[in-house]
């Protein structure tokens, strides 16, 4: 069956190159509980939810990405991803405002960087995003009214980066870093550039999602100019797969920017392996290499939005063997509380011996894996050229503390 792709539906009354204008699409973004009824028929829970304001994460979706979603059904898995519901004010089993630990004082050097892991850096240049997504984890930034990083948050963590020689990757996160202008962009990645030890620099971003119009070539001139740069997306259902986003997407890799795809496991969006599998597929059609499928982490608000491990791990499981290595993302938990990522797959040991390990495989051949004669391992000849490059990358996070 050939994979094919549909555009949005754009308004009848409006101009084509009005609704391809990615400026257009953040400036009409629906905010309100008025905006939303006049495009949706409002559910009773969405409506409380609109009502109780303050007490609910931001609201917000481009005109394009609601175009996604139901009208009328509430339960719409891209209408659950945008639209604010009651049960975001229950929180009966776990709820965390800042659930990755990126605001803990070790992990928080400035304003505006997390230092989490030893090799890289997030960025939170701007916490705008042009969608608010129900399940944010970020709850505790993203739509905050900090807007672009001001002059000096932005010295503070340049002179951080620079002075942590052990970091080799920055990832550009907030909110959503393309939502800035392509000028900010261009200083942000031109600044990291010339930091002699930044090797990696990935740009964490739904607009190739809600507004895929965002991907123009002056942008992937942009970002092609400063490469290595890794574009990380957050596709989380087929039906985000569009014609407008399959053209930025070929735009993107056409010219030698690598993609990859970080999605998140939703409770009536995407948990199920037919839905994975769709997405993964077509998302490697587009040489976007599927690389995280997330546990949703429990952030404020997002009880109902969540499925258990359990659930996950069946997924994991129903797709391995069936769908390409290529196509499989990682299911990954980050431990809450800031514990750090784990990755899971699926159990196929059945016996561990001091001679090897036996399995029963995905589709049930069993067999022993031998382990070779212990004695006879040996280290890489070269491998102490190595030595001092590894060490000085594992000590980065605490080179500051030392100093
Ligand atoms: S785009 Fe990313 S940062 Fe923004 S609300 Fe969605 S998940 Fe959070």
């Amino acid at each position: 069956m050939k994979l094919e792709f549909q555009s949005a539906p754009r308004p009848a009354d409006l101009d084509l190159s009005q609704w391809m204008d990615w400026t257009w699409q953040l400036r009409a973004s629906l905010k309100t509980k008025a905006d939303f009824a006049s495009y949706f028929e409002l559910s009773s829970e969405e409506t409380h939810a609109f009502e109780k304001g303050s007490e609910i994460f931001n609201v917000r979706a481009t005109p394009y990405y609601a175009s996604l979603a139901s009208q009328k059904a509430a339960q719409d898995p891209i209408r659950r991803i945008l639209m604010p519901h009651e049960k975001e004010l229950f929180d009966p089993s776990q709820s965390q405002l800042d659930p990755l630990g990126e605001r803990k004082a070790s992990n928080h050097p400035t304003s505006r960087i997390v230092h989490r892991y030893s090799d890289r850096v997030l960025f939170l240049i701007t916490d705008i995003c042009s969608v608010y997504c129900r399940y944010c984890t970020r709850k505790h930034f993203t739509g905050s009214d900090q807007a672009f990083v001001k002059k000096n948050e932005y010295e503070d963590a340049l002179a951080y980066i620079k002075k942590t020689t052990g970091i080799r990757e920055v990832i550009l996160s907030g909110g959503d870093p393309l939502t800035v202008s392509d000028g900010q962009l261009e200083r942000v990645l031109h600044d990291l550039r010339s930091i002699d030890h930044v090797e990696i620099i990935r740009i964490g971003s739904r607009m190739p999602v809600v507004a895929p119009m965002r991907m123009t070539d002056d942008l992937v001139r942009i970002i092609k100019k400063h490469k290595p740069v890794f574009l990380m997306t957050h596709f989380n259902h087929p039906r985000e797969l569009t014609q407008e986003a399959v053209e930025a997407l070929d735009r993107v890799v056409d010219n030698g920017i690598p993609v990859m795809n970080q999605m998140v496991l939703l409770n009536g969006v995407n948990n199920h392996a037919a839905i994975v599998q769709a997405l993964s597929r077509r998302l490697l059609f587009l040489r976007v290499k599927p690389y995280y499928m997330f546990q949703c982490d429990p952030s404020i608000g997002t009880d109902y939005l969540r499925t258990t491990i359990e659930d996950s791990l069946e997924i994991q499981k129903e797709l391995w063997g069936h769908l390409s290595g290529l196509a499989m993302p990682n299911l990954s938990v980050d431990i809450p509380n800031g514990g750090g990522k784990v990755y899971y797959s699926p159990q196929f040991e059945t016996e561990v011996s001091a001679q090897g390990r036996k399995f029963t495989g995905w589709d049930g051949v069993q067999a022993e894996y031998i382990n070779p004669d212990p004695t006879s391992i040996i280290k890489p000849l070269d491998y102490e050229l190595y030595l001092d490059e590894w060490n000085h990358l594992r000590a980065s996070k605490n080179q500051l503390n030392r100093e």
